[in-house]
């Protein structure tokens, strides 16, 4: 597996071309925002072309409803714009709009076995969280969609959080093995991890909507300070930074170094006697200020529907176009390119 920092891709950004994403199930939270939202506004800023899709297809992978689906990608249309990524810079699409990613999934499908699927630690994970669900086909082969949203778009980089690092390996198949039986087309993306590769929630797992245990980017700052509050630690009184063995503490430091942009053993050094109480205290705080001017431009960008739509709209009709080439260049590399 091909894995870049920030550094080294802002170090050549001509280089790259980025998709990623979200499933619109709930609006983002601290997880997303240190694992890849960061990441993407300053590849954004430094001139990556970026592609963004809202995954609205992956929402049914692992639940019977898209109720509520209009109202959630609003919200991640929200959370993209109050962290500073913007419309004619990045462009933002849902599946949905773009016909042409389904059309890619089935050539892809045939490059893969149910085997390598059913092996996907991922896939695994996500099935055990929905309480006795049996598999969907859509959830077991979802990582051949995300491999067509990644090559539509000839994306070179993917910033990701840790979970994510399976389906991008079978990406990375996918890619090769067009190459070997139908001729180059694709390259082989690498993922971009951050600082925070996986962001735990106030239940000691990876924080995640569908978990419930999340600091929402959109919080005010009291559900902010109560949810911190309840997050779980150890019995150990004096606090220090051992991921390994304290990793819900680690966790907590980590968070707030990273909004103070300190060392997190020195964060951990400056609380040492205070505890749990006192390092909740610096991270409700180190929190409420980072994402009060988001949330700011959040309030404002929602006190304007028809921008955001018109947003959403002018992406979806790029995303469209660059897929639909896509699909050309599929069809004549397959010997199909007849009929159109
Ligand atoms: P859901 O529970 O609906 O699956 P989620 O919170 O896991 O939602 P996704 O939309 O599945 O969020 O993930 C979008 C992106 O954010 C992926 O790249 C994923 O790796 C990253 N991400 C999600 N949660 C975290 C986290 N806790 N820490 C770091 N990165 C994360
Ligand atoms: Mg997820």
């Amino acid at each position: 597996m091909s894995v870049l920092t920030l550094d080294d891709a802002l170090a050549a950004p001509a280089q790259h071309r980025v998709l990623t994403g979200d499933r619109p199930t709930g609006a983002l939270h601290l997880g997303h925002y240190l694992g890849t939202l960061r990441s993407r506004v300053l590849l954004q800023d430094a001139g990556v072309r970026t592609f963004l899709v809202i995954a609205d297809h992956q929402v049914v992978t692992d639940r019977d409803t898209t109720a509520g689906i209009a109202d959630n990608v609003h919200e991640v249309l929200l959370d993209y714009l109050a962290v500073g990524l913007d419309g004619p810079r990045t462009t933002i699409f849902t599946h949905s709009a773009v016909a042409a990613i389904g059309q890619l999934m089935l050539p892809f499908l045939s490059l893969v076995t149910d085997a390598e699927l059913r092996r996907n630690p991922t896939v695994k994970a996500e099935l055990a969280a929905t309480a006795g669900r049996p598999m969907s086909a859509l959830l077991l082969t979802y990582p051949v969609h995300q491999a067509a949203d990644i090559l539509f778009a000839h994306a070179t980089l993917v910033p990701v959080g840790r979970d994510q690092l399976p389906h991008l390996e079978l990406t990375r198949t996918v890619a090769r093995r067009f190459t070997r039986r139908y001729g180059a087309l694709f390259d082989e993306p690498a993922a971009l991890l951050s600082d925070a590769p996986t962001v735990l929630g106030t239940d000691g797992t990876k924080m995640s909507k569908t978990r419930g245990n999340v600091v929402a980017l959109r919080d005010d700052e009291d559900t902010t300070a109560a949810v911190i509050r309840s997050a779980v630690t150890d019995g150990e009184r004096h606090i220090t930074y051992e991921p390994e063995r304290r990793p819900e503490v680690a966790n907590l430091l980590l968070i707030a170094a990273l909004l103070l942009d300190r060392a997190p053993e020195v964060v951990a050094d400056e609380i040492g006697a205070g505890g749990a109480g006192r390092l909740k205290a610096v991270v409700t705080e180190a929190v409420n200020e980072h994402l009060r001017p988001v949330r700011a431009r959040r309030r404002a960008f929602a006190a304007d529907p028809a921008h955001v739509a018109g947003v959403l709209a002018d992406g979806n009709a790029v995303a469209a176009g660059v897929a639909d080439a896509t699909l050309e260049q599929v069809r004549a590399a397959m010997g199909m390119a007849y009929g159109v």
